[in-house]
């Protein structure tokens, strides 16, 4: 290859379940990382044992046995300021967690793509503001450099351009294409459509649902082997500590199974009794469809955000392993009225269009890629809080719709109530409510050590801008003689300071990092 600049192109699929690192190979194409297990994919799952930390497919087997020494899937609490589950007279941050979840994933790596610190992290599109930062600070934390957050559907869309030629240069692609990307994983739910050309994919609309995915199906084929177990003994198995981790592992195995059998048993064991009951796919599909059903209704939400009808979609592309499960595919053809595309590996698409993307990013003087762009929309609205002047009642005040490209911009105008005011604090949320108290809060922006001589009324302009990858940046302006000096930041209640970020990476990673 032309290309001068060797350092390895890696993209991390930080995922709910399951965790993919890849890298961009000598001959230009993504492929996956094993771990040093062995295994394409590692359970994003945390156990402490004494003093080791592991992370991955022992952690998992840990669940059965010890489950209060294992944090699981860390990133549904992402955001959060603490893990809620304490581990040795420990909290954890979710960062932290997630942090050993990279590290390994990064060491792991380097006995194929040799040393590397950067890498670009996905994340789910719907993920605010807070999730965004959070997610970056992982990335710090366990020793990486993060050249990028893209959105996982995005990155599936690389993937897919990838594999159908159009993103290397002897791709052609001359009408842009509409991708609808139905992302069903463990824990969530994302769907996104897109605008595909050859050098640009643009988000036109995203939506998806933080408490949706395979789990939930999982849960409905234990709740019915319980209710069976329960009719036959009389007892709940679901009360029995081992029973139910019992029962967590093979229900969550037989609807796997049953994604390629029409019938499939389970054997629940409590105590000194057994039960075996015989599932079939139907039974179970029908035990779901209202969940088939909440995708269902997120995917027309979302191609009427976007303003289009089924027939301006080019391609429906699968991403997560959950769309293995044929009553997926079957509900989006009868949707769209085509055969969903499932020619990406579901579980590797992110990961791979991560390491594309950190190829473009790394090797721009690279004849491999074309410097396709990324464009994305913000997916919650974002807006401060202000009391309504008749009533006094506080009240969201929109300043960027949701969906709307970014980067953008928006400016508000703040006026000082007192004489000598010294300081100024913005209340800032991300959601779709006028009642702060439904919305996400992201910070206070913070202003402080205003000049003494402001009049009452002076003008404070806050300057709101979300960049390309969701992060919001904030500039303050004030009216009239703008040299005197002050200091402003956002404050974040949720998100570790500098101090605690480099002391988490030096606990994880060593001092060397
Ligand atoms: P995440 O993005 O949340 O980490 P993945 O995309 O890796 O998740 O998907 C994990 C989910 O996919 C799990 O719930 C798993 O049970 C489910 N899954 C994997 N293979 C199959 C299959 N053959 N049939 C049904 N579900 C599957
Ligand atoms: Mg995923």
């Amino acid at each position: 290859m032309s290309d001068t600049n060797n350092k390895p192109a890696v993209g991390i699929d930080l995922g709910t379940t399951y965790s993919v690192i890849a890298h961009v190979n000598d001959n230009g194409r993504p492929v996956t990382i094993p771990n040093a297990e062995g295994d394409l994919l590692t359970p994003s799952v945390v156990l402490f044992d004494g003093d080791d930390v592991i992370v991955g497919r022992e952690a998992i087997k840990a669940r059965a046995t010890e489950l209060e020494n294992v944090a699981d899937c860390p990133k549904r609490q992402i955001g959060n300021q603490v893990y809620d589950k304490v581990f040795g007279d420990r909290r954890y941050p979710p960062e932290a967690l997630q942090g050993w979840i990279l590290n390994k994933l990064k060491s792991d790596a380097t006995r194929v793509a040799g040393q590397f610190n950067q890498a670009v992290i996905t994340v789910p599109a719907y993920f605010d503001e807070v999730r965004r930062k959070a997610t970056q600070d992982s990335g710090f934390i366990g020793g990486l450099e993060v050249l990028d957050i893209i959105n996982e559907p995005t990155a599936a869309a690389v993937a897919y351009g990838y594999h159908a030629g159009w993103i290397n240069i002897a791709g052609k692609v001359d009408q842009p294409l509409n991708v609808l990307v139905y992302d069903l994983g463990g824990g969530t739910f994302d769907v996104t459509v897109m605008e595909v050309s050859k050098d640009n994919f643009r988000t036109i609309a995203t939506d998806g649902d933080m408490r949706l995915g395979g789990q939930d199906w999982d849960q409905r084929l234990i709740d019915h082997i319980s209710e069976n177990f329960k009719s036959n003994h009389g007892i709940d198995p679901r009360q029995d500590d081992t029973a139910l981790g019992k029962l967590l592992r093979d229900c969550k195995e037989a609807k796997e199974t049953l994604s390629t059998r029409s019938r499939t048993q389970v054997e629940c064991t409590c105590g000194s009794s057994s039960f075996k009951s015989e599932v079939t796919r139907e039974e179970f599909e029908e035990m779901t469809l209202d969940l088939l059903d909440r995708t269902d209704f997120t995917v027309r939400q979302t191609l009427k955000s976007a303003n289009m009808q089924w027939a301006d979609i080019d391609k429906v592309v699968l991403v997560g392993g959950s769309t293995r499960m044929p009553a997926v595919q079957e509900m989006l053809r009868s949707l769209s009225g085509q055969v969903p595309d499932n020619s990406l590996s579901p579980d590797e698409a992110v990961a791979h269009g991560a390491a594309l993307r950190s190829a473009m990013l790394l090797h721009k003087s690279s004849s491999a890629f074309r410097p396709a762009e990324i464009k994305n929309v913000n997916s919650h609205s974002l807006g401060v809080v202000a009391n309504e002047v008749e009533t006094g009642i506080r009240k969201v005040v929109p300043l960027i719709p949701r969906n709307t490209p970014l980067p953008v911009v928006s400016r508000r105008v703040f006026k000082t109530h007192r004489k000598n005011q010294e300081s100024i604090l913005v209340q800032i949320v991300e959601g779709e409510s006028v009642d702060p108290e439904d919305c996400s809060q992201l910070g206070r922006c913070a202003i402080w050590d205003l000049p003494e001589t402001l009049e009452i009324g002076t003008k404070i302009e806050v300057r709101f801008a979300y960049e390309e990858n969701g992060r919001l940046k904030i500039k303050v302006k004030i009216g009239g003689d703008t040299n005197k000096a002050f200091r402003y930041e956002i404050q974040r209640p949720n998100s570790l300071t500098e101090e605690q970020l480099s002391s988490w990476r030096e606990y994880i990673c060593g001092p060397e990092a």
